[in-house]
């Protein structure tokens, strides 16, 4: 058996940790691609979601390196997730790929059902083997996020943002290639204090939150990488989603770590009071925090015709009026062109910048429209085919 798994961002790190603590053969895909989703595109209905797509191209991807095995998750609620295993079989299956697909189902709390899922996939491994799988992946996951977040607030503030991309990179590669927990810390704290290290320039910064679903915000290349482009131009951007705090509240019961799911889901009343599946409601809990936070603006992002996104935009609107924050919306599907997104992008972030400098903010201007010009040259985001 040689298992795979599609790709979520840097969640690959993790789950390669699980693997190998159970013992199991795997192979990763290769990192998302234009040849990725021209594969998923092809194979997949035309109305399917992105992420879809994208998982049957991983999977394709994966398969011409050898597994047979794939691992993916269910779910359930009113949106088409819950049946993403489903359609991706049969599509592979039609093609007349030979395979076998094992569906870990999220347990919402019992931490004892998904140790018993994951037993079950790895061969003659104890349950506490399972648990010290699952806790060295998790370790990694957050060390992972440590430099994520470190990337975030560096990258705007810093005159060499290539080097923090470079460092951020590097500390990636370090801790995909530990085996021994104990490493773990020092590789973290050596990319990190390296981030850090890199001499940052005075220009201000703007904050950005950015909501949305969590496949397009975990997954940059889904989203023209626009997280990087906004740093690369001076503004600090915050997710609403990072993946251990949804395993933390979803799978793991939130009891790893303190939560503020229940807050967030508060925060979109009077907006939004019921769930619309997906992160809908979640997206809408967000754009109200970072507004109470002080940001300068919010960026909803989704893929095109996703329901739960659709229905928070409906409310986006008046979040924005009523508490004085601007929001744009941006869909991405295969059709998207980082260029335009960039445009975009930049626009949002000049507007952003001349309405703080005329109500008096601290940060009195913005990055120049020469300055953004100038980052674009550097810039080389497209996905490599
Ligand atoms: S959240 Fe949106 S993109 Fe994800 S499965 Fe549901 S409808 Fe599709």
């Amino acid at each position: 058996m040689i298992a795979t798994f599609p790709h979520m961002g840097n969640m690959y790190i993790a789950i390669k940790e699980v693997f190998r603590g159970l013992k199991l053969e795997m192979v990763s895909p290769p990192p998302v691609s234009k040849r990725t989703l021209e594969l998923g595109v092809k194979y997949s209905p035309e109305f399917a979601c992105l992420p879809l797509k994208i998982n049957v191209g991983n999977f394709i991807e994966a398969m011409e390196k050898g597994a047979d095995t794939i691992v993916m998750g269910g779910g359930w609620g009113p949106c088409r997730f819950g049946y993403f295993a489903q359609v991706e079989r049969e599509i592979l299956k039609d093609l007349g790929y030979n395979f076998t697909m094992v569906v870990l189902e999220a347990p919402d709390s019992r931490l004892s059902d998904l140790l018993r899922q994951l037993r079950a996939l790895g061969e003659n491994v104890s349950l506490s083997q399972a648990y010290r799988a699952l806790k060295f992946a998790w370790d990694k996951l957050k060390a992972v996020e440590v430099l994520e977040k470190t990337l975030e607030f560096c990258l705007p503030r810093a005159i060499d943002k290539a080097l923090v991309e470079k460092h951020f990179e590097v500390g990636l590669r370090a801790i995909d290639g530990i085996h021994d927990p104990k490493d773990l810390e020092d590789a973290t704290l050596r990319a990190d204090q390296a981030m850090r290290a890199v001499p940052r320039s005075d220009e201000p910064v703007l904050k950005i939150g950015l909501v949305g679903e969590i496949y397009t915000i975990l997954e940059p290349a889904t989203n023209c990488h626009i997280a990087r482009h906004l740093g690369r131009i001076n503004a600090e951007v915050t997710r609403s989603v990072y993946l251990s705090d949804w395993v933390n509240d979803h799978i793991l019961g939130g009891w790893v770590k303190k939560s503020n799911h229940k807050y967030i889901l508060e925060a979109s009343s009077p907006f939004l009071n019921y769930a619309v599946g997906g992160h809908g409601r979640e997206t809408v809990g967000c754009s109200v925090d970072f507004a109470r936070r002080g940001y300068d603006g919010i960026i909803q992002i989704g893929p095109l015709t996703c329901m739960p996104e659709i229905v928070a935009q409906s409310v986006m609107g008046r979040v924005s009026r009523e508490l004085r924050i601007p929001c744009m919306t941006l869909y991405f599907d295969e059709h998207s062109g980082t260029a335009g997104v960039y445009t975009r992008l930049e626009a949002f972030v000049d507007m952003l910048a001349r309405r703080k400098r005329l109500a008096g903010g601290a940060a009195a201007s913005g990055p120049s429209p020469s300055r953004s010009v100038e980052n674009k040259a550097a810039i080389k985001l497209n996905m490599k085919g």
